[in-house]
């Protein structure tokens, strides 16, 4: 296998890598760094974030830097502010042991004024987003006479972003340029016609196919009705305990709806949108970096430039209309070498769409089906046991207090110990999503169909029904039957077999019944706690084994304010310090 030395890199250079851990290079770094390193000639290459592209125009373009020279020899240009400092730092890190080249970021939303003193001072490298270094070429601060070599980082963004006409001002500039290095993930006609006007016979290289997807992310998607988005979302999310997500909303309005909604159920959530001023972003951006934030809820534009390797999934909270976005999106994850996955939620309509990607990125998507609440919570209890099998012991500080803990548990025995242990953060999500629904859209020909409404059908063309009322409410059968005929309003007649359960109740009703009884019903509360009712889908699952059989107990309930559960119903609260996520805590996936 190929080694940095072997790629030509200096000694210097190869102890900054290696202090960073960089062992054996990248298939871009392995491609590009040869070639830029002896070769005065264009290139362009195509590669995705995430797959070590810094290092490979990083390392040559330090290398080939004169240290003796004052004054600036080369020019990064990124999409955005973050990708800049991001960018800048890590060929500071990469130089460490090197000569202490001067690397200066320029980008907007920052001083203008330091960021020229910056340059003054003799500035080598300039990492810069194409806005802010055209202002300062026009100021006279940024002279680019010298400039032998340009880098185009991530140049589809960049033309993306609106970009275009800065940077062929730049690229007009540098006329004393030997050579361009283009990166970029795509090769979209703008990119093209940038290559063609500016670049000599550029050299391609490919890492791995044309506007292919990283290999390294596996794709997924979901199918719900537009209404179930949101409860889809949060499935999904709970069903991957110790997530580190990315979600990418179609507009701002969205990514700030949504991660209220999300802030609002428990979740370790925040947004990060274009209405931030810059400190907000940088400390939701910080936040996220230090996995201090679970999930960060984000729009396109506003996620650009998040460098952070090791996101483990990225969720299209429904699907951008450019297929590039897409790739775009799912390169946020599966870096670095690690494997990713990236999640789509789509409303049957943009099942087509997913084809679509998956024909151009030449990937496989596959469809899976919304985990049900059973599932979901048994994705969650074997996370628990293994994060309490995982639980670092801090001797020093609980062994003072193991001796009242053992005389207060003595009672116990282990089954019933390890019992109630995993029970303190389980019962929550048993509550949660004890009457929770299918939410699925079922491929035509597995469903139970009722007409063509994918609903389960009643008895003599009755509507089933489902309700999450069941005699844990003190509900009987009959009591059920005179809420319905006399708080409802539906003829005796009209209604059909009742199914009480346990926690929620299946019933029958004349279809023209349904929406009045949807209305109605709906507006009675459980304690807080809304009452829904809806058509039946198919498989609705119950967690208790005893549920829908245990014999009810006989006591009227109060329909006008029913009574407590008993049990809080809130959502479980992820993320809390010290339960696997959040602080400096070793990563759980
Ligand atoms: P980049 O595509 O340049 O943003 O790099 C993505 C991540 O991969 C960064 O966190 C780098 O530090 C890391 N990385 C780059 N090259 C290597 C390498 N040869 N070995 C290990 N990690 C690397």
């Amino acid at each position: 296998m190929t080694s940095f030395k072997d790629l030509g890199i200096s000694p210097e250079l190869l102890q900054g890598i290696e202090s960073l851990g960089f062992e054996t290079p990248t298939p871009v770094q392995s491609l590009v760094i040869p070639h830029a390193l002896i070769s005065e000639g264009d290139l362009i290459a195509l590669a995705q974030t995430g797959t070590g592209k810094t290092a490979a125009f990083g390392l040559p373009l330090l290398q080939l830097i004169d240290p003796a020279e004052r004054g600036i020899q080369a020019v990064v240009l990124c999409p955005t502010r973050e990708l800049c400092v991001q960018v800048a730092s890590d060929l500071e890190n990469y130089s460490k042991f090197a000569h202490q080249y001067k690397v200066v970021a320029v980008y907007g939303g920052a001083s203008i004024t330091t960021q020229i003193a910056q340059i003054k001072a003799g500035a080598q490298i300039v990492v810069a987003t194409p806005g802010r270094l055209v202002d300062l070429i026009e100021r006279r601060a940024a002279k680019l006479e010298n400039v032998k070599r340009v880098v185009l980082d991530e140049a589809d963004e960049m033309l993306n972003m609106g970009f275009q006409e800065p940077l062929e001002a730049i690229l007009g500039a540098v006329t004393a340029r030997e050579s361009i290095w283009l990166f970029s993930a795509t090769m979209p006609d703008e990119v093209r016609r940038i290559a063609h006007n500016y670049m000599e016979n550029p050299k391609e290289l490919n890492v791995g196919g044309k506007n292919e997807v990283n290999k390294n992310i596996v794709h997924q998607y979901y199918v719900c009705r537009a209404d179930d988005r949101f409860s889809t979302l949060k499935r999904v999310v709970d069903a991957n305990p110790g997530i580190y997500g990315l979600i990418f909303c179609r507009t701002k309005n969205e990514t700030k709806e949504i991660a209220e909604q999300m802030i609002r159920d428990g979740y370790n959530a925040d947004a990060l949108h274009g209405d931030l001023a810059q400190g907000d972003r940088d400390r939701v951006m910080n936040r996220f970096r230090e996995r201090n934030l679970q999930l960060l809820i984000a729009t396109d534009v506003a996620a650009r430039g998040i460098d952070v390797s090791d996101i483990s999934h990225v969720i299209n909270y429904g699907m951008p209309d450019e297929i590039e976005t897409y790739t775009h999106r799912a390169g946020r994850t599966g870096r670095a070498g690690r494997t990713g996955v990236s999640i789509s939620i789509v409303t049957p309509k943009y099942e087509e769409k997913i084809k679509q990607i998956a024909r151009k990125n030449r990937a496989e998507f596959e469809r899976l089906m919304i985990p049900t609440g059973v599932e979901v919570c048994e994705k969650q209890l074997f996370h628990i046991i293994r994060n309490i099998h995982e639980q670092e012991v801090n001797n020093e500080a609980i062994e003072q207090y193991m001796p009242a803990i053992y005389e207060e548990l003595k009672d116990l025995s282990k089954e019933e110990l390890i019992k109630r242990f995993a029970s303190v953060e389980f019962n929550r999500f048993i509550e949660y999503y004890r009457d929770a629904r299918d939410i699925n859209i079922y491929p035509k020909e597995g469903r139970r169909r009722d007409g063509d409404s994918g609903k389960v059908a009643g008895a003599n063309g009755m509507s089933r029904m489902f309700v999450n009322i069941g005699t844990i409410d003190g509900v009987s059968k009959k009591d059920f039957l005179q809420l319905l005929v006399q708080e409802v309003g539906i003829p005796m007649p009209s209604v059909g077999s009742i199914d009480m359960g346990r926690t929620n109740c299946h019933f029958d009703v004349e279809p023209s019944y349904v929406k009045q009884l949807i209305k109605s019903l709906s507006e009675f509360n459980l304690n807080g706690r809304r009452v829904r009712v809806d058509e039946a889908l198919p498989r609705t699952e119950k967690f208790s084994k005893s549920g829908g059989g245990e014999k009810a107990r006989f006591s009227k309930p109060d329909f006008g304010k029913f009574g407590d559960r008993g049990r809080s119903s809130s959502k479980p609260d992820f993320g809390k310090p010290g339960k696997g996520f959040g602080g400096k805590k070793k990563s759980k996936y």
